[in-house]
């Protein structure tokens, strides 16, 4: 289904269209090199989850707030982490940390399910209702501690954190499927490492270091105190 469609096919749409395509030429740049994330980042509609006062800037390649001291990562963070989930389109994923509902709707166009949990009410609801704006059926939001996972929902093919956590919550990795990958920022408050985290068809665990970065803390009782 098209969100051009969703949305009415309105004329300004096409603006905002030609924009996330120059966006994602410059992700190739970056080294995002596969086509699905290319074609999911041309695809969905990043100025419809945002504040309208910050559309203008909604495909430039930089964070935005999003309220209640939040923020919505760089579409490149967007790009770089999904394209390390390393997704067909079969998967169940969780998302810890819905924000604005953008990696959601990102994550629903190439896996099967998604599940995404909040910590913030407002900031639940607001990404629910954006989500069904856009007609994404595929992905859920809970209102919750991420940190816990969703044992009920679980396991899981991949899991992305989408906050700066002090360490990978155990209940995660126990949630991560044989075969499964988890991406997200670990280490200080304000400056993370990106680990990727697999877990072998054999059940054994494995990780590696992909990068430096900066989020906003996870907070709850595998995270940063409140
Ligand atoms: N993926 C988001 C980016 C969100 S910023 C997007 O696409 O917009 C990180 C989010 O994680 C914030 O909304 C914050 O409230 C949330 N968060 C922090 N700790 C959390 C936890 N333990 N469980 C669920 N959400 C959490």
């Amino acid at each position: 289904m098209s969100f051009d469609r969703a949305l009415g096919g309105r004329p300004g749409q096409r603006l905002y269209a030609r924009a996330r395509a120059r966006l994602a030429e410059r992700l190739t740049r970056l080294g995002v090199t596969d086509p699905r994330v290319l074609q999911a980042l041309s695809d969905v509609p990043r100025h419809q989850l945002i504040p309208e006062a910050l559309r203008d800037r909604a495909y430039a390649d930089t964070p935005l707030p999003i309220g209640d001291g939040q923020t919505i990562s760089a579409p490149s963070v967007v790009a770089l982490m999904t394209q390390a989930l390393e997704l067909r389109g079969g998967e169940s994923v969780l998302e810890v940390g819905t924000g604005s509902g953008y990696q959601a709707a990102v994550l629903s166009r190439l896996a099967e399910r998604v599940v995404s949990v909040e910590r913030i009410p407002r900031l639940a609801s607001a990404a629910r209702r954006r989500l069904d704006e856009l007609r994404v059926a595929n992905a859920l939001v809970y209102l919750g501690d991420g940190t816990e996972g969703r044992p009920a929902d679980g396991p899981f093919d991949a899991i992305v954190v989408t906050a700066g956590g002090p360490e990978v919550p155990p209940p995660l990795l126990e949630q991560l499927a044989p075969g499964g990958r988890l991406v997200g920022p670990f280490g200080q408050r304000g400056t993370q490492q990106l680990l990727r985290v697999r877990r072998g068809a054999d059940g054994v665990l494995s990780r590696e270091v992909i990068g430096q970065c900066s989020f906003v803390d996870l907070i709850g009782t595998h995270g940063w105190a409140a």
